[in-house]
Parts: C-alpha cells; sequence; structure tokens
C-alpha cells in the first residue's frame, strides 16, 4: 500500500539567473543565462515524496498569476493532489530570485507572497485528508500559528508529524510537543538549540536539549557526512552515500521526504534514515530543487549497489 503523506507548506516559483558575480551594491551586472523552476520546500517535499511513490495531497497557497497557474500543473504532473492549494487573488505567488555566480556560489530573496495567506481554516478543510495520511510533513516558510495548528490537529488524529526547522526560528513548545520526527540540518539545529553544531559533542547537546524541548525523534542533516538519529531505541551516525555532487540544492527536502515514505511504509527508523540518506545522496547528483528529486527505481538502484 502506498503511504499516505499530506504536506502544509510553501509553494514558490524560482526566478533563477547566472551571472559571472554576484552584482554590489548599486552595480548592474550582464548576465548570461536566465531560467525558471518550481520551488519553495513544501512543494520540494511533496514532489519528492511523490516520486518515491506516496499519495501525497499538498496544501498551501499561490496567487492568482501565472506562476501559480504553472506551479500546480507541475505538481499535478508528479501525481500530487492539488484540491487544497488555495487561490489568493489579491497577491502574487511566493517567489525566490536567485543569482548564481560562476563559482557556483548564489544571493537570493524570497518573497512569501501567498504562502503567507494560508490560513488555519484552509488546514482544517483538509482535516479528513490529514487524518487518513500516515505522516503530516511541515516545513518553516508558512504562518507560525497555521504551523502549530497543522500539528495539532494531526495528533488529535494520532496521525506522525514531521518538522523540518528550515528556515530556522525559536519554535514555541506547543508546536514541539506534537512532533515525532524533528529533522533540521547542523546550522537549523545550532539555532533551535541554541549552541554550536560543528563536531560529534555538539550534535549530541543539540539532540539532547531538543529532546528536552519536547520532540520525539531527532535527526540531524549533515550534508556529505551523512545524519545522525536519535530516538528511544538508537542513536546512530548513518554515514552518508558516495556520490560526485553538482548541486546541493534541495538534498534535505529530498531526505525529509525520504524519511516520511519509508516511515509511512512502517518500516523501522534506521532503515528509513539510511534510504533518506540514499535520496539525499541523489539530489545532489543534479542540478536544481525538483527536477533533482529522485524516483523510487533511482533509489533503490543505488541502495542495491552499495551491498554489493
Ligand atoms: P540541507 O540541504 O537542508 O542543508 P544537508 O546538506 O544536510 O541538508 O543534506 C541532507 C542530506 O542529503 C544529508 O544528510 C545527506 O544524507 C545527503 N547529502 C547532502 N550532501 C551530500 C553529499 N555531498 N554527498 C552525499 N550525500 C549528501
Amino acid at each position: 500500500m502506498k503511504p499516505k503523506i499530506v504536506v502544509v507548506g510553501s509553494l514558490n516559483m524560482d526566478l533563477i539567473a547566472r551571472s559571472p558575480h554576484i552584482p554590489a551594491l548599486g552595480e548592474t551586472v550582464l548576465g548570461s543565462d536566465f531560467s525558471t523552476a518550481a520551488g519553495g520546500k513544501g512543494a520540494n517535499q511533496a514532489v519528492a515524496a511523490a516520486r518515491l511513490g506516496a499519495q501525497v495531497t499538498m496544501v498551501g497557497c499561490v496567487g492568482g498569476d501565472d506562476y501559480g497557474r504553472q506551479l500546480l500543473t507541475s505538481l499535478q504532473a508528479d501525481g500530487v493532489d492539488t484540491q487544497f492549494v488555495c487561490v489568493a487573488s489579491n497577491t502574487h505567488t511566493g517567489i525566490a530570485l536567485i543569482t548564481v555566480d560562476d563559482a557556483g556560489e548564489n544571493s537570493i530573496v524570497v518573497v512569501s507572497g501567498a504562502n503567507w495567506q494560508l490560513t488555519q481554516a484552509d488546514v482544517a478543510a483538509a482535516e479528513a485528508a490529514i487524518a487518513a495520511a500516515d505522516m503530516l510533513m511541515l516545513q518553516l516558510e508558512s504562518p507560525l500559528d497555521v504551523v502549530v495548528f497543522a500539528a495539532k490537529l494531526a495528533a488529535r488524529h494520532d496521525v506522525p508529524v514531521l518538522l523540518n526547522p528550515a528556515p530556522a526560528r525559536p519554535l514555541p513548545t506547543n508546536l514541539l510537543v506534537n512532533i515525532n520526527y524533528l529533522i533540521p540540518n547542523e546550522s537549523e539545529a545550532a539555532l533551535l538549540a541554541d549552541c554550536a553544531v560543528d563536531d560529534m559533542n555538539g550534535v549530541e547537546t543539540a539532540v539532547s536539549r531538543l529532546r528536552q524541548s519536547g520532540a520525539a525523534n531527532i535527526i540531524i542533516t549533515m550534508g556529505s557526512q551523512g545524519a545522525y538519529l536519535h530516538s528511544d531505541e538508537s542513536s546512530l551516525m548513518v554515514p552518508a552515500f558516495s556520490v560526485q555532487p553538482v548541486d546541493t540544492t534541495a538534498a534535505g527536502d529530498a531526505f525529509v521526504a525520504g524519511v516520511a515514505v519509508a516511515v509511512g511504509e512502517q518500516r523501522p527508523l534506521a532503515e528509513a534514515v539510511c534510504f533518506a540518506t540514499a535520496v539525499g545522496a541523489l539530489a545532489t547528483t543534479q542540478h536544481g530543487a525538483q527536477p533533482s528529486l529522485p524516483m523510487r527505481t533511482a533509489v533503490q538502484q543505488l541502495l542495491n549497489e552499495s551491498k554489493l
């Protein structure tokens, strides 16, 4: 049976300009290339989970413009149910203005637009879908009161909640107590736990502080090092798969979707984290956000090759 996953979160159109260097204050630079790509952490995670074989429903908000229509079409092409993505006609679809220089460094301006119009009522409209889900996935590119409300609603229906606390911000206890799987990267963990997370001592300190704040299972993603899992059953470092990365955009989104899908398939958490490290690794081998999210067959192939 396909796991059912509901994502409450953001949808953005990424507007990507390539330029010899990032413009200085007041400078105009002639760029070399321009492209648009579907993005936003919520939509990325929805697409990632769908490509891994889950039945995914997205709850979010786009503007009444062409970008919004394109984002809905692209989610639908990946089989994501968009009936709970509302359209706010009084504002624009969320956008990310991204400049990438010749060295691969970037600067990004995100304008949330319609993402900030998502309301608790919009989430309540999807209550039946949330109640029937195997997992609710949340991030922090939506209004915090809506994220808190969604987690509470899922908890009321005994649906496990996964929070990817990105972009990081201090979180209230009434959110953390309803989080079954908290998955920050190192810098997000450092902000949430208020300590340095640059070695294993830091990771363990962060994990024990985050545990005390209420989250049940904590997984800190550590880029090319892999991920650290801390739960009642186990604490272990899961090493990364060895790949040739070309662009790490959306590796974190791919990883959290991997955890959600594998846990939704009732697999043990340590196995789910190993599966997720394969998903995250593959996402680094292609350019872009959603274009880089791997299909289930590619993940299975990487896992099989690693056992040879
Ligand atoms: P984020 O994109 O949120 O900063 P990370 O960079 O920690 O998140 O990446 C998420 C996961 O993706 C990592 O835990 C790891 O499993 C995988 N990953 C990221 N970068 C690499 C890499 N260079 N090689 C292999 N796996 C990677």
